[in-house]
């Protein structure tokens, strides 16, 4: 009976219990197959239900070691990376770039467009739209293995190009390049292989009518007024 239990054993009920599930898995955005047809339903199911929902399995399973964990939010554990082990910056890596792919994609032409803000950006970085595309797309395709591929604002207040390996990204203190990432593109196999097999280049073209620009123009302004 809750009646009887005393207050004490209410506290420690009450700080156990995030050790259990200090990071969850948020529902997608959108429904599975919103994506199509340029990501197949089976993919996202997939991907959402079991690949990120390992990060996230694999991620709690760390705080035993790193009690600490269970209070952070998940951009200070990344800029704090290099005090965990590969575990946690696999599966805290995993389960920050995945909530932040689904957030940058919608529906085909639900998206909108970049802002004026964003675009004068591109232009003054890149020369053009089409040339950030070429390069953020050559990014994504010599990224060699599993790994992503980024536009971030850099310390500079810049907007910069580049790929990590693995479920390493520009916010961890142990990568070389560092920024705030405003769109990422997951191109481990694991998220093109049933629809596009070998064809990366496939995915990574068709994937741009999916970004959802709302949320990658709040991103771009949240990252243009950040503090460095
Ligand atoms: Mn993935």
């Amino acid at each position: 009976m809750i009646k009887t239990l005393c207050l004490s054993s209410l506290l420690w009920l009450a700080s156990s219990l995030p050790a259990f599930a200090a990071f969850t898995l948020a529902p997608l955005p959108y429904a599975y197959d919103a994506l199509e047809p340029v990501i197949d339903k089976a993919t996202m199911q997939i991907h959402h239900g079991r690949h990120h929902q390992a990060y996230v399995t694999n991620l709690n399973a760390q705080i035993s070691e790193y009690p600490e964990l269970a209070k952070l939010d998940l951009v200070s554990m990344m800029q704090r990376m290099s005090e965990f082990n590969d575990a946690v910056r696999n599966n805290g890596g995993g389960h920050y770039n995945h909530q932040l792919f689904w957030q940058v994609m919608a529906a085909p032409g639900s998206g909108g467009e970049p802002s004026k803000a964003l675009l004068e950006a591109i232009d003054r970085q890149f020369g053009s739209f089409d040339n950030m595309k070429t390069q953020f797309n050559q990014a994504a395709a010599t990224r060699f293995g599993s790994g992503w591929a980024w536009l971030i604002v850099n310390d500079k207040q810049q907007l910069q190009i580049t790929s990590t390996a693995n479920q390493d990204n520009p916010l961890m203190d142990i990568n070389p390049v560092r920024g705030t990432p405003i769109l990422a593109l997951d191109v481990w196999e694991h998220a093109y292989y049933l629809q596009y097999q070998n064809r990366r280049g496939s995915y990574a073209d068709a994937w741009w009518t999916v970004v959802n620009w709302h949320k990658v123009n709040r991103l771009f302004a949240e990252a243009m007024t950040t503090t460095h």
